[in-house]
């Protein structure tokens, strides 16, 4: 309808313009360290929730795609599809 202002959605934060590349790495592994504490596992949800304390309003597709990359490159364990994720940090071993 013509001269009505666009209605917000207040439940929403307004989406912030944040790549994967964006997101901190150690404030994603905090976040996921966080959500996994006495579980041993954190669903991705968890993880976008815990991580919008510091990145208000971030896309859950992006930290997919940044869960995705951390567990290519052996940082954490899970799965990136879509699912609940189930993702853990990986223990590297010492170099001896
Ligand atoms: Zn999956």
């Amino acid at each position: 309808m013509a001269g009505q202002p666009p209605q917000r959605q207040s439940q929403e934060e307004a989406p912030l313009n944040v790549k994967a590349a964006d997101l901190n790495v150690d404030v994603f592994l905090d976040a996921v360290d966080r959500v996994a504490a006495g579980r041993g596992v954190a669903c991705w949800w968890d993880v976008v929730a815990d991580l919008r304390l510091s990145y208000p309003g971030v896309p859950e597709k992006v930290v997919l795609a940044k869960g995705r990359r951390l567990i290519r490159n052996g940082t954490l364990g899970g799965c990136w599809c879509g699912c609940r994720g189930d993702w853990y940090r990986v223990q590297r071993p010492a170099p001896l």
